[in-house]
């Protein structure tokens, strides 16, 4: 890639005008720091397109100039993939003026939005138009949809609605060379060739830039119920959610696991939160369900299906939300997972899939291995049960300093993948590869599968502007 000369970057300042973007001596750190801290870059330029045009134009310049450009949505992914080198020679280029909502069908159950509008305000949207966007996760106030689109992101609601990729109809791209490929349908069924768009989600903004997109709404929530209960570990919570899948089909929307580890420091950290059980237990499940019509009493149902488990055995206690603040309270420490183990101080995390009937033996089987290599190795294994996705982190020792334990971060980090790989499993279930995790990918990936990827990349960026060094 070239250096960015001043010639270069008045031109960029130019396309996207005076409040379009930002440099140096400003402080651009929520733009080069990534949201774990871990691969801090470097940039000269900021752009903030206001439009589609905008962005083609930046993308057009930079493909002619061979400048590197570093898309960029709400900077909350795990894998420093919107992040820039330490070079200083790629531009980050920010959606966050592109925020409108564009459209709400709603006899065709669609919203048309910009890529930069944040998840939590599509949510609002759809819920003021008597319908509901279904992707939730815990960064939902600051990532946008634009970010959530090209992470393919999953979250609490996939085993119910699918991830990000299953919630969108259409979209508007720019691509590296400046040219807009306009895909933004609305069609439910379209069997036209290749299903381009889908090459654009999940692509962490290697293959083009996401402008707008057609999202699918659902009908609303109408009623839930919401249960925290105690169980003996992950085989039981195998069993509990094969016995809720059965009594309660669709309707059962999220069901999380998390160990005692992963929750303390969340009473600890977040203000408000305390335990829904009163008392700290080995192992707990977040379980909710949800329905469209009014009269269902899931409320009755969950708790009539729990005394049941109480009597086999699967839950030893638990708490059902008596109230939508309940439920709320409930999600919050979920949601505060992520950062409460920040504060341990050091931690390395594995984004992991595993057939979800896996689960218990593949969390016995990496847990072993890991304490044969670090006996005091914490190991905090939480997260989306349902869609066999469990995030496996080993917190830091005590006594080890957060530097001492990182010259073990690669050793553990090989320990626990070559697991997954022995499951049949992904490394990276909903996070991506970003910078942090390409290296590790290439070791287990067959290589024809990395051609392929490959020359797809070089099809739609030849000049290898589009956020380099991730991926691959
Ligand atoms: C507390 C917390 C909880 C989280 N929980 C979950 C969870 O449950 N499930 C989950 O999947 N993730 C989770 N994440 C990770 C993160 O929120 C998701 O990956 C999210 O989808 C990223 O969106 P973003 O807008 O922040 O994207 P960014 O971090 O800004 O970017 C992510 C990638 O997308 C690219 N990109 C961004 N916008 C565009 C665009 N318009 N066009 C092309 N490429 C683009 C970037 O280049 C980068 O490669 C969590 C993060 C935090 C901090």
């Amino acid at each position: 890639m070239n250096e960015l000369s001043n010639d270069i970057l008045s031109a960029l300042k130019d396309i996207v005008g005076e409040t379009g973007w930002q440099a140096p001596p400003d402080d651009l750190t929520r733009y080069t720091k990534d949201w774990r801290g871990i691969v801090p870059g470097v940039t000269s330029l900021v752009v903030k397109p206001a439009n589609t045009d905008e962005v083609a134009a930046v993308l057009a310049h930079c493909n002619a100039h061979g400048i590197a450009v570093v898309p960029q949505g709400g900077h909350t992914g795990m894998c420093g993939a919107a992040t820039p080198d330490a070079e200083g020679r790629q531009i980050v280029l920010s959606l966050e003026r592109m925020r409108k909502i564009i459209e709400i069908d709603a006899a065709g159950s669609t919203m048309t939005v910009e890529a930069g509008v944040v998840l939590a305000d599509i949510q609002q949207a759809a819920a003021e138009a008597g319908r509901l966007f279904p992707l939730s996760l815990g960064a939902q106030g600051s990532c946008q949809i634009g970010g959530n689109l090209s992470t393919n992101a999953g979250g609490v609601g996939v085993l119910r609605y699918g991830p990000a990729r299953s919630l969108c109809l259409g979209l508007e791209v720019a691509l590296a060379d400046g040219r807009i490929w306009n895909g933004l349908k609305k069609l439910r069924k379209d069997n036209t060739g290749y299903d381009l768009k889908q090459l654009f989600i999940g692509a962490e903004g290697t293959l083009g830039v996401i402008t707008r997109a057609v999202l699918k709404l659902f009908p609303p929530v109408r009623q839930s119920a919401t249960a925290w209960v105690a169980i003996a570990g992950p085989q039981a919570a195998l069993d509990l959610l094969n016995a809720a899948q059965v009594a309660f089909g669709e309707r059962l929307t999220a069901f999380e696991i998390m160990p005692d580890i992963a929750i303390q420091p969340v009473l600890q950290v977040v203000p408000g939160t305390r335990h829904p059980l009163g008392r700290a237990e080995p192992w707990m499940a977040l379980i909710e369900l949800t329905g469209p019509t009014p009269g269902d009493d899931l409320a009755e149902a969950l708790e009539a299906f729990f005394g049941e488990q109480l009597e086999a055995g699967l839950v030893s206690d638990g708490a059902l939300a008596r109230s939508e603040q309940d439920r709320a309270d409930f999600w919050a420490i979920r949601e505060h997972v992520a950062e409460g183990e920040q504060s341990y101080g050091g931690s390395t995390k594995h984004d992991t899939s595993v057939p979800v009937a896996d689960i218990p033996a593949f969390i016995d089987e990496a847990s072993k291995r890991v304490r044969a290599y670090m006996p005091e190795a914490r190991i905090t294994a939480f997260g989306h049960m349902g869609d066999g996705n469990i995030h496996y982190n080993v917190i830091r020792p005590e006594d080890l300093s957060f530097e001492e334990f990182y010259e073990h971060v690669p050793e553990i980090n090989r320990i626990v993948h070559d697991c997954v790989a022995e499951f049949g499993g992904s490394m990276s279930a909903e996070h991506g590869l970003g910078q942090i995790k390409k290296a590790e990918h290439a070791r287990y990936a067959p290589a024809h599968e990395l051609e392929m990827q490959k020359a797809l990349k070089a099809l739609f960026d030849p000049n290898g502007i589009l956020n380099p060094g991730k991926l691959f």
